[in-house]
């Protein structure tokens, strides 16, 4: 498949540019950015043939199938509307766009278009949390009581930029990392939460964005669910913990980019290790887009997995906007 990506960014040059070229015959064949300097810097440092600053050149590239957008948010929609109506399947970064109508417009325009559409969640590429899921869906761990959900790093410093100080880009840590982990416990449980409640903060790094927020979601079977993100967390590591009738699970540094961390399942019987798949996460997120585009498989998340893990972080900013508990609105007919 020979991709244009839209977005001289870090996570493509640092991960999909290297997983597009672990699929077999897989190209990046261009790369679109704002600017011509830096199209040009990235096409050189990643040994990309064709770069520029026009997207429409780009797609207009018969030999484009399709298209990976990780410019900032706010840019998300309108490249992806571009490139669904020149017929290119898409993988999309997370969060969608910056607003929950125009990720649901994108989501409906690849439908009609019928290109294939997906989310870059990756975590639930990830073969830890594939092994945590096998745990719960076999009955393990018995009734899941409560899910913990930790996702509070610290943002490094390369990337200390329209995440903490641009609004109207999509910064602030619920659009970055509560996405992240609504997508997770949606990908774990195979529920939607019913409501949440929360409390978001500016704790260091954030100006004029939180880079801080906790909150409570209530689920349909009553499991409930904290989940907890922030940029300005030196020391603590990344993990969930999912506590259960007959056993918890408690997985930490899982919630990374890389296939890293360790679960350990607790039981009656004491405590045991879990070894999981250590495949790199962004080459099964690739691997899936392929295995969807040749008509085998969706993709490992939707286009309305990234529609919903918005919807989520809506409402969990909504709730710590107001102090109010707030209902999630899906509101999309499924
Ligand atoms: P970056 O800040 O690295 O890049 C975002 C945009 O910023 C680029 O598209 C580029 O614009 C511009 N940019 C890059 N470098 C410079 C520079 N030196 N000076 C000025 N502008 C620059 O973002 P990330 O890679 O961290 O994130 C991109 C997207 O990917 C976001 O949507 C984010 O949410 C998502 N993401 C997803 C992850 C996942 O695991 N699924 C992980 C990390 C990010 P231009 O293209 O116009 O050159």
């Amino acid at each position: 498949m020979n991709w244009a990506f839209v977005g001289a960014s870090t996570i493509a040059g640092q991960y999909l540019v290297p997983a597009v070229r672990a699929q077999a015959g897989g190209t990046v064949r261009w790369v679109v950015s704002g600017s011509s300097d830096r199209a040009a810097e990235f096409s050189r440092t990643h040994g990309i043939a064709q770069s520029g600053t026009s997207l429409a050149v780009a797609l207009a590239d018969p030999g484009v199938d399709a298209v990976y957008i990780s410019s900032t948010n706010e840019k998300h929609h309108a490249q992806a509307m571009a490139a669904i109506a020149a017929g290119k399947h898409v993988l999309c970064e997370k969060p969608l766009a910056t607003r929950i109508a125009d990720a649901l417009a994108m989501v409906r325009a690849a439908e009609q278009a019928g290109v294939v559409f997906a989310t870059n969640h990756h975590l639930r590429n990830a073969g830890s949390l594939r092994a945590v899921r096998k745990l719960i869906v076999s009955g393990t761990v018995g009734k899941v009581l409560s899910l913990r959900v930790f996702h509070a790093v610290e943002l490094p410093v390369h990337l200390r930029g329209w995440r903490l100080d641009n609004p109207e880009a999509g910064g602030g840590v619920i659009a970055d990392l509560t996405v992240h982990n609504a997508d997770c416990v949606r990908f774990l449980l195979g529920e939607d939460p019913v409501s949440v409640v929360a409390q978001m903060d500016t704790t260091g790094l954030g100006q004029g964005v939180e880079d801080s927020a906790m909150s409570v979601w209530a689920m349909p079977s009553g499991t409930m669910i904290f989940s907890h993100e922030s940029f300005t967390h030196p020391f603590a590591a990344s993990g969930l913990e999912v506590h259960g009738t007959r056993g918890s699970i408690l997985a930490r540094g899982v919630l990374s980019q890389e296939p890293q961390g360790e679960i350990d399942l607790v039981t009656a019987a004491g405590t045991t290790r879990v070894e999981f798949d250590r495949a790199g996460l962004y080459q099964g997120v690739l691997r899936d887009f392929g295995a969807a585009v040749a008509g085998r498989s969706a993709p490992a998340a939707t286009g309305h997995d990234g529609v919903r893990s918005l919807q989520i972080a809506e409402a969990v900013r909504q709730a710590a906007l107001t102090g109010q508990r707030q209902t999630v609105r899906y509101g999309d007919g499924r």
